[in-house]
């Protein structure tokens, strides 16, 4: 599918809840895998691909997940990191996320489970749920970082893990 670019007033609007877990929920969800992984992102939300239902897929690296009308239960500590967006090519902006998250939400039969994300998926949980109520990184970020700006905040985390 087609990843919806910033400009389209979809992004601002709040999806609903799935509420029928059939074959095509389970569709939109295996579509939303492949057309993440095409785009090389670590997450994904059902508006990005023009559908307003509560749905995320995740893969920080450590697995595919997929979420289903995702809801934030406790969050502790704070992480500022840079962060982007595929409905936002090319811009990256600093965010302040906290440091672990705790997410309930269903599978794609409606089963319900609890997740925790550290680091970078507690970021993207975040990121990902945002999206559902309409909401963007940019909003939580002073200014976008220009190129050099970012090669240099990535210099000097590589020098400050030394
Ligand atoms: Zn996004």
């Amino acid at each position: 599918r087609n990843i919806v670019k910033v400009g389209d007033p979809i992004l601002a609007k709040t999806s609903r809840k799935v509420e029928k877990f059939d074959d095509r929920l389970a569709q939109l969800l295996d579509d939303m895998r492949e057309t993440m992984y095409q785009a090389n992102g670590v997450g994904l939300a059902a508006v990005q691909v023009g559908i307003l239902r509560r749905a995320i897929v995740i893969d920080c690296g450590d697995g595919y997940i997929e979420l289903v009308n995702p809801e934030i239960i406790s969050s502790e500590g704070e992480q500022f990191e840079e962060e982007g967006c595929l409905s936002l090519p090319g811009q990256v902006g600093v965010t302040c996320r906290p440091m672990t998250v705790r997410v309930k939400a269903q599978d794609r039969n409606g089963k319900w489970c609890i997740y925790k994300g550290e680091a970078l998926k507690a970021r993207c949980f975040c990121h990902e749920i945002e999206h559902l109520d309409g909401h963007l990184f940019i909003e939580h970020t002073d200014r976008l970082m220009t190129e050099e700006e970012l090669q240099e905040f990535i210099r000097q985390q590589e020098e400050s893990e030394d």
